[in-house]
This record gives structure tokens, C-alpha cells and sequence, in this order.
């Protein structure tokens, strides 16, 4: 398994105090390198500009970038959602989540090994031409695009256990019947959307956890309303949107995961993947904000993913 990360993803930084920062990924890496797991470390490279734009308008990136301050942060989003920002260090940050899962696409068609991008600034809620919710670019869904663009895979689903609704892959993906999004997230919560009534064409499944949620019924919800969708779908290959944020000791939000609950997760997710889709998942890093909870919960998330063999 392959373990994409660069040191400039740990220089991008959101001020004191903001949620999104470093040490997450510094605890994320420790962890690994600490554990048994054998794993490869790979840089992530530089996205190209001609491959965002598979999703995301090359004017809305320029714009983007054109905003980085010289020094000092800046918002991109207006109150109340005033924290997605930049500083002067964000662009090579941004440009590499997103060109790990593109490097990540190639290694799992070329030479059939899975990875884990652990990257930062995360992307499941950055829409077409709208940076928010800490994300700019939406890694995930160019990984997508760039695999059915290059290797020609049809079906590709998407399934994303962060606490919070992915609006920006479901916005992107939302009539397009060759991409399935099967999310579960607290609800309601930010960013608002992904209630169940929300079904693009047929191929968005929402899982709305309430409040309080506890294991045992997150999988009940989990199962019947995001993998058995998924399951029927038969995708070629599955990408995660891993966030940890639905862990109990986290910050933002409020259902109760352990952290071994990430394995089982990852488990469920992998056994469809070598029904349909011969093993292969990417997955990728979104968000999780409890240090503790993060360094306990990747363990199991790869430990899960180890199991596609
Ligand atoms: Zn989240």
C-alpha cells in the first residue's frame, strides 16, 4: 500500500485555533510510521491544471490563486463560513492533495496497488466554482475524472464516511449516472445538504445520521443506505472520502464512533470492492479533527483497506 503525502501539505496553515492544521496530518504519519503496517511513502506531485479542470473551470482555480495573500491569511467565503482561507503557502498544499489521488489513479490501473492520501487541505466540499468548507479543489472527484478520462473505467463510486454531507461531489456528480455518491453524515449539520430526498439521477444515495448516533446504529444505516446501493451499482472502482469526524471524541460533531469502527467501515467498503471492482479503492483524506482519535482511527482505516488482498 501506497501513502501519499508531501511536506508542503503541513505549510499550509488557517490560524491559530482553526481545526484544520497540521498536526493532523503530523499525527496521521506518526501513527503509520510508528505501527506494523507496511507501507510505501510516495510524494504526492503537483496537480496540472489541464487535469482540475476535468471538474473544476481553470478560471475559478486562477482565481483561486490569484487571491493568495503574500503574507497573512485570507478568507474566500463570506460570515458565516469565513474559515476557509489561504496564506501564502497554500497554493504547492492545494495543488498536491489533488495530484496525490491523480498519481494514486495511475499506480491502481498500471500496477494494481491501492494508497492512501493523506493530504491536506481536504476536498469533498469544494463544488464546480466554489471553494468552502476548507476545501479548493475537489481531490476526490478529479481522481474520478482523470480515471475515466485516461484508463477508460465507466462506473466509479464514491463513498464518503466523513460526518459532514460532501456537497461539492455530490453538486459534481449530481446528473451524471456513470458516478455514484453514497455519503453518510450527521444531519442536520454543515453544510446543509444531503438530505435522502436528494438523488441526482438515481446514483446519490444520502444516509442522514441523527445527533447522538451510536455504533451499532450507524451500521444499520450505513449498510442499508449507502453500501447496498453501492453493492448494486457494481462500480469498477470505489474512492473514499475518508473523514474520522464521526468519531466520538471529535469537536464538530456529535455521533459516536470508535475508533475500531473505522476498520469495520473500511471492511464493508473493500468486500464490495472485490465483488465488483477487483480490489481497487483509493482513498483519501478528509476530515477528523480530534488528534487522538485521528492517529487510533487511520490505523484501522488501513488495516481495512490492507484487506483488498
Ligand atoms: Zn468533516
Amino acid at each position: 500500500m501506497i501513502i501519499y503525502t508531501h511536506n508542503d501539505c503541513f505549510k499550509k496553515f488557517n490560524g491559530q485555533g482553526h481545526p484544520e492544521r497540521k498536526e493532523r496530518l503530523e499525527s496521521i504519519i506518526s501513527s503509520i510510521k510508528s505501527s506494523n503496517l507496511k507501507v510505501d511513502f510516495k510524494d504526492a506531485p503537483l496537480a496540472d491544471l489541464e487535469t482540475i479542470s476535468l471538474v473544476h473551470p481553470k478560471e475559478h482555480i486562477e482565481q483561486i490563486f490569484s487571491n493568495i495573500p503574500k503574507e497573512g491569511i485570507i478568507g474566500v467565503e463570506k460570515e458565516p463560513y469565513a474559515d476557509t482561507l489561504l496564506c501564502s503557502n497554500s497554493k504547492n498544499a492545494i495543488l498536491r492533495s489533488c495530484g496525490a489521488g491523480i498519481s494514486a489513479a495511475n499506480d491502481l490501473i498500471n500496477k494494481n496497488e491501492i494508497a492512501f492520501c493523506a493530504v491536506r487541505p481536504p476536498g469533498h466540499h469544494a463544488e464546480t466554482v466554489r471553494a468552502n468548507g476548507f476545501c479548493f479543489i475537489n481531490n476526490i472527484a478529479v481522481s474520478a475524472r482523470y480515471l475515466q478520462k485516461q484508463f477508460e473505467v465507466n462506473k466509479i463510486a464514491i463513498i464518503d464516511f466523513d460526518v459532514h454531507h460532501g456537497n461539492g461531489t455530490q453538486e459534481i456528480f449530481y446528473k451524471d449516472q456513470s458516478v455514484a455518491y453514497g455519503s453518510s453524515h450527521e444531519f442536520p449539520l454543515f453544510p446543509g445538504t444531503g438530505a435522502e430526498n436528494e438523488t441526482g439521477v438515481g446514483n446519490i444515495f444520502n444516509a442522514t445520521l441523527k445527533a447522538g448516533l451510536t455504533s451499532k446504529d450507524f451500521f444499520k444505516i450505513f449498510d442499508q443506505k449507502v453500501l447496498r446501493p453501492i453493492d448494486k451499482f457494481k462500480p469498477e472502482v470505489i474512492l473514499i472520502s475518508a473523514g474520522f469526524d464521526a468519531h466520538k471524541k471529535d469537536p464538530l460533531a456529535n455521533i459516536n464512533l470508535e475508533s475500531k469502527d473505522f476498520f469495520k467501515i473500511t471492511k464493508n467498503i473493500v468486500d464490495i470492492a472485490k465483488i465488483h471492482s477487483k480490489g481497487r479503492v483509493i482513498s483519501f483524506l478528509e476530515g477528523g479533527y480530534d488528534l487522538q482519535a485521528l492517529s487510533e482511527s487511520i490505523i484501522e482505516h488501513l488495516n481495512g483497506l490492507k484487506s483488498h488482498i
